[in-house]
């Protein structure tokens, strides 16, 4: 019988050996191309605007039709053609998978994690065909689960709840959207306006899973209802927070219905654990960050991802909106829920401030710029960074407040970002019409009656400060720049077993001007051993205009340096609102 046109795409997945980190995939397919069909894996992964060329994880790979071997011919670092044959044609590979982080694959004897682009090569010409995965357990784990937000399939051979078996997508862009985690993690349940959500956590840690849940719940509500005032529709049906508990460690990857997220241990919350210390407050803002890329980049997304084209860089000078916009409302969200209060909610916009403030970079590239350079600048810093780039995710987030406070004031009360994120929705999001590069400005103008034009060309495609004194002060925030006095070198440090070494010198700073690189270790200040505390001391015994003697060895090669001390360029920016009430945020109800 001739196989029909929607016969599936057939993966089979085994983590065969977790002491070597090795995945054996196959691929069958049922009606391979006459002349030859060709695979391919991706070399990027959406959300992460890099290229990182995954294909060079495989390790071996052989193709078979009719259960005999056929040629396979390599086209480019990313291509396989297998010799032209009836088929079914099955492609058999393996991959290496040792990356901790949400954007690969990691695979030992605790746990598999992957994301398809790492693991599933696409069958070229047959990506809108269904695709089914059959999900192996290791050899030695058959008691381990699997969580994804992959949809079991019906019929032999299905997948049961958190189980192994099979399961399927409608189509290689969903396949690769779902990444799947399996081991012995921790699972605790909510749900979001009727919608489910898994918590998952891998990896050692004391997490209060019921608090973690009852703060997820207020976030994802909150958002849905954000999107979807009046029915309160998630656009998905479920959705998984797979997070992987680490000593140090932090990211985040959106996906349509989950996310991966990495983060230190000690940030999730603890069984008794009062209110929201730092780190849970970050891991939040991560999680609300994430979870609002459901809409806001998944289903709103730029034209020029529609549809993604993962051979290459995908170019758009829109990331300021997708993560900068996703940035501002990420702890905005945290506020409107209660879990942060107005004064941290401050705090937390003034320390954005000041970082982008400190940045010359800032001067040098717009975030249109930064945007479409993010798969060779922002993804690739280096010690100059802050000297040369800005960051489209912090000035992003300020021109999302920027613009939020001028709808605000110009319209009266009667506009805000909001309407602005809820059009978008219902006009890019719900439809699945890319955003085009200039349809911004011409979408708020329609919206709300007012010209962003020239907002636009000067802090988006210009590199000029945003007016935030003046806006915020028009809102009632008070402004408060405690210009420091103290002297400083204008670098950033680390510190590794009592020595200093130079991270980044800062353009126009103390440092840079007495010949100092990023790179350089500090050896003595001032004749006296040059040590973390001594820097500290030296700077606070000294004025603006001091000479402080420096030496350092660059390489291996010791050299002397008269530094002439500089004020410290970094601003110092506070906000405060008067009459605020004192931070009391409100305490979690219990999940459900
Ligand atoms: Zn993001």
């Amino acid at each position: 019988m001739k196989p029909s046109d929607q016969t599936p795409i057939h993966y089979h997945l085994t983590p065969i050996n977790p002491a070597a980190h090795l995945f054996a995939v196959t691929c069958t397919v049922a009606q391979p191309a006459a002349a030859g069909q060709q695979f391919r894996l991706p070399a990027w992964i959406p959300g992460s605007y890099m290229v990182r060329e995954f294909a060079r994880n495989i390790v071996t790979l052989k193709a078979q039709c009719a259960h005999q071997p056929i040629a396979v011919q390599k086209l480019d670092k990313h291509t396989w053609q297998a010799a032209p044959c009836d088929g079914p044609l099955t492609l058999t590979y393996e991959v290496y998978a040792w990356d901790l982080s949400v954007r690969t694959a990691h695979l030992d004897d605790t746990h598999v994690f992957f994301n398809g682009s790492s693991v599933f090569l696409s069958v070229l010409g047959q990506e809108t065909r269904p695709h089914r995965v059959t999900l192996h357990a290791p050899p030695r784990h058959p008691d381990w689960r699997v969580a994804t937000a992959l949809r079991p399939a019906t019929g032999h051979n299905a997948a049961k709840q958190y189980g192994f078996g099979d399961y399927l997508a409608d189509h290689y862009d969903e396949l690769i959207d779902h990444p799947v985690e399996m081991g012995h993690f921790t699972l605790a349940q909510f749900k979001a306006h009727g919608v489910p959500h898994d918590v998952v956590i891998t990896g050692a840690h004391q997490c209060d899973m019921a608090r973690l849940c009852a703060d997820l719940q207020r976030i994802c509500e909150a958002q849905i209802a954000f999107f979807e005032p009046r029915s309160k529709k998630a656009p998905m049906e479920r959705y998984v927070f797979l997070i992987m508990a680490v000593g140090d460690g932090y990211g985040g990857l959106e996906h349509r219905a989950s996310t991966a997220l990495l983060c230190s241990r000690n940030d999730l919350p603890y069984p008794g654990m009062q209110g929201v210390p730092e780190g849970y407050r970050t891991f939040l803002g991560l999680c609300s960050h994430e979870y609002f890329h459901t809409w806001n980049v998944k289903r709103i997304k730029p034209a020029a991802f529609v549809p993604y084209d993962l051979t290459q860089e995908n170019y758009t000078r829109l990331l300021w909106i997708f993560e900068g916009f996703t940035s501002y409302y990420d702890d905005l969200f945290l506020l409107r829920t209660g879990l942060i209060s107005p004064r941290e909610y401050l705090n937390l916009i003034a320390k954005t401030i000041n970082g982008v403030l400190r940045g010359s970079g800032r001067h040098k590239q717009s975030v249109a710029d930064s945007s479409f350079d993010a798969w060779i600048k922002y993804y690739r810093q280096d010690e100059n960074a802050p000297n040369a780039i800005v960051s489209y995710y912090t000035k992003g987030s300020l021109i999302a407040l920027a613009l939020d406070l001028l709808l605000r004031i110009e319209s009266r009360g009667r506009y805000a970002l909001d309407h602005v994120m809820q059009a978008l929705w219902q006009q890019h999001g719900k439809t699945g019409l890319g955003l085009q590069e200039n349809a911004f400005a011409p979408l708020v103008k329609k919206l709300t009656g007012i010209s962003i034009a020239s907002f636009i060309k000067n802090h988006v495609e210009g590199t000029q400060d945003l007016p935030l004194e003046k806006l915020l002060t028009q809102a009632g925030v008070q402004w408060h720049d405690k210009k420091p006095h103290q002297p400083s070198l204008n670098v950033k440090v680390s510190q590794e077993n009592g020595t200093i070494k130079l991270t980044q010198v800062l353009d126009g700073g103390a440092a840079q001007a007495a010949g100092l690189s990023a790179g350089d270790v500090l050896v003595a200040l001032d004749g006296i051993k040059a040590t973390p505390d001594a820097l500290a001391h030296c700077l606070k015994r000294k004025r603006i205009g001091d000479t402080l003697k420096v030496h350092a060895y660059r390489r291996d090669e010791l050299r002397k340096f008269t530094v002439t001390l500089d004020h410290d360029h970094a601003p110092e920016i506070t906000l405060e609102m008067p009459h605020l009430p004192s931070p009391q945020p409100k305490q979690p109800k219990p999940a459900s």
